[in-house]
């Protein structure tokens, strides 16, 4: 039987929504923390670049000054190499030239370094109008013998520019100006000059001399002065996001490349943190929702049994004042016997009689009470199910007798337990005792109640309810057998479901209280019904020795 059903396709509603919602909130977080990776590589790649603008300005202010030094501006060929001599060695140049304004060699540093002629001519023109400007990458045998140069004019007293100052660079000492956490494998900067020849790149010994492949991307990163590209492959066959800025004193563009790859975990290493949280949230969520929805259904579950046992107690109270109006009246006949002839004692037998209505009285406001009382927490106990059955029977009967039902209630002959078909027995002849369970007698008699109720209902009118008890495999089962409508396969697939009911008035929850109470008591309901025949009820509840 299924107890539930009609809120799955709800519950699973609320399930896919919060889903969506979370994945909504994944998305949401992932493009955040790429934002905050993607702004971390600029701001790192902004610092690399100062670095080195400063690195290099610090050289080319040097030089500034140097050529303002009066044995320079003398343009005297020995006087100007011994000030270059001790310049390049201070500062590290590859080699320091004089050249005139024609560029013609006037003097240098190291002779071995033999430099006699200008190369870029185009930043050598520049000088000349009174700029101090950085070249692009020169190299005059191979890599080793690369450097960039760093040229400020010579000026005379007038201001004239009389010659030239260039300073040697090795392309080798720019990297080491760039910071080494760069230098990883998927996560590196390079620096171009402003012809997109490297000047440092971590593998610039396999990629030189750069490719006419290489080359075509070269306006890649002269489009602006800085931005970023993404889902280019230049050299190796992975696609990178670059981010590339430019240099203050060089018109040269310093790039930092990281692998897409490397990128996206990253973000998502950036995402945990969050996604535990989301997570927990969603946990608690979740708790908070079943702590809500339970104490509700607890609630309503409550409600309704009130509604239930109200109309069990009001089905019962209308049969309850004929029942105790019969004993009543014969008591008052013979308290009225005994009144008139006051002088005589009463007849043993008269008495016999009033004792036992009087019984029969007290035990009908006993149960009504006791199903007229809230509910309390179970008590468990020995229970004799045939006594019980007695008792609920003694509630309804009336009620059935007015509809023309008969109730008949048969206990299977002692011994019998191993038989197919029990041999049945009028329940009075059964011996005290033989069917006993453990279990509470209020929530025992509810049950009862409720099915004799419910075949009650089934039946128009005339018809026969049975109830047996019997045993098999150390079980007690208790079966009610109507003669009523029967139930539907339909019907019968619903059965049980809180609030589902085919009655004008039915409350749907007499049925799901008796199995409720049947399952704590460790037990199971069976039903066998067929339309416009009869239904049989049997509950199965542990036996309890006797
Ligand atoms: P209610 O009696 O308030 O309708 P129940 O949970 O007691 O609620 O029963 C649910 C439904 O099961 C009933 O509406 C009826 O359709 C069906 N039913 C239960 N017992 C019987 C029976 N003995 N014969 C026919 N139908 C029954
Ligand atoms: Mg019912």
């Amino acid at each position: 039987m299924k107890i539930f059903a009609k809120d799955t396709w709800a519950k699973l509603a609320i399930v896919l929504a919060i889903l969506c919602l979370f994945a909504g909130m994944f998305k949401l977080l992932f493009e955040m923390k790429y934002q905050a990776v993607v702004a971390a590589k600029r701001s790192d790649l902004q610092i690399a670049a100062s670095n080195l603008d400063l690195q290099l300005n610090f050289r080319l202010v040097a030089l500034q000054m140097l050529a303002t030094d009066s044995e320079i501006m003398s343009m005297d060929p020995e006087s100007i190499e011994r000030e270059l001599v001790r310049a390049v060695k201070v500062m590290g140049f590859f080699n320091a030239v004089v050249f005139d304004t024609n560029g013609n060699f006037i003097a240098e540093g190291i002779p071995a370094r033999h430099i006699g002629q200008v190369y870029d001519q185009q930043s050598f023109a520049k000088v000349l109008q009174g700029q101090s400007v950085i070249s692009g990458r020169i190299i005059s045998s191979d890599l080793n013998s690369a450097y960039i140069s760093l040229r400020v004019p010579i000026e005379n007293a007038e201001g004239e520019v009389i010659g030239v100052l260039v300073a040697g660079l090795p392309i080798n000492k720019i990297d080491q100006f760039v910071e080494q956490k760069f230098t990883k494998e998927k996560d590196y900067i390079f620096v171009l000059d402003h012809n997109a020849r490297f000047i440092k790149h971590p593998n610039l010994a396999d990629i030189y001399p750069e490719s006419e492949a290489y080359l075509k991307y070269k306006d890649l990163f002269f489009k602006s002065s800085s931005g970023e590209i993404f889902d280019v492959a230049i050299f190796d066959g992975v696609e990178k996001l670059y981010i590339y800025t430019t240099l203050e004193k060089a018109e040269w563009r310093i790039v930092s490349a990281t692998s897409k790859k490397l990128l996206y975990s990253s973000v998502l290493q950036a995402m945990i943190p969050d996604v535990l949280l989301m997570l927990l949230l969603l946990v608690i969520i979740g708790l908070a929702y079943r702590i809500v929805y339970q104490t509700q259904r607890y609630k309503a579950e409550r409600e309704n049994m009130r509604v239930d046992r109200l109309a069990t107690v009001s089905l019962i109270a209308a049969g309850l004042a004929h029942e105790i109006r019969n004993p009543l009246t014969a008591i008052k006949g013979f308290v009225q016997l005994m009144a008139r002839k006051s002088d005589k004692p009463a007849q043993p037998a008269h008495l016999h009689i009033m004792l036992t209505e009087i019984e029969r009285i007290e035990r009908l406001t006993n149960e009504f009470r006791m199903l007229a009382r809230p509910p309390r927490p179970p008590q468990y106990k020995q229970l004799d199910l045939v006594s019980i059955i007695q008792d609920v029977i003694l509630l309804i009967e009336r009620q059935a007798a007015e509809k023309g039902i008969k109730i008949q209630f048969q206990a299977e002959a002692a011994g019998q337990d191993q038989l197919f078909w029990p041999i049945l027995v009028d329940a009075e002849h059964s011996p005290e005792g033989a069917f006993c369970v453990r279990g509470d007698e209020g929530q025992m008699k509810q049950v009862l109640l409720n099915l004799l109720r419910n075949a009650m209902e089934a039946i128009e009118v005339g018809g026969n309810i049975r109830i047996t008890i019997s045993k098999k495999e150390h079980h007690v089962i208790v079966a009610v057998k109507d003669t009523g409508t029967g139930i539907s396969q339909e019907i019968l697939d619903q059965i049980g479901t809180p609030f589902f009911t085919t009655k004008e008035s039915g409350t749907g929850l007499g049925l799901s209280l008796c199995l409720s109470i049947i399952q704590q008591h460790g037990g199971k309901i069976e039903i066998n019904s067929v339309s416009n025949v009869g239904t049989m009820i049997s509950v199965f509840l542990p036996e309890a020795s006797g």
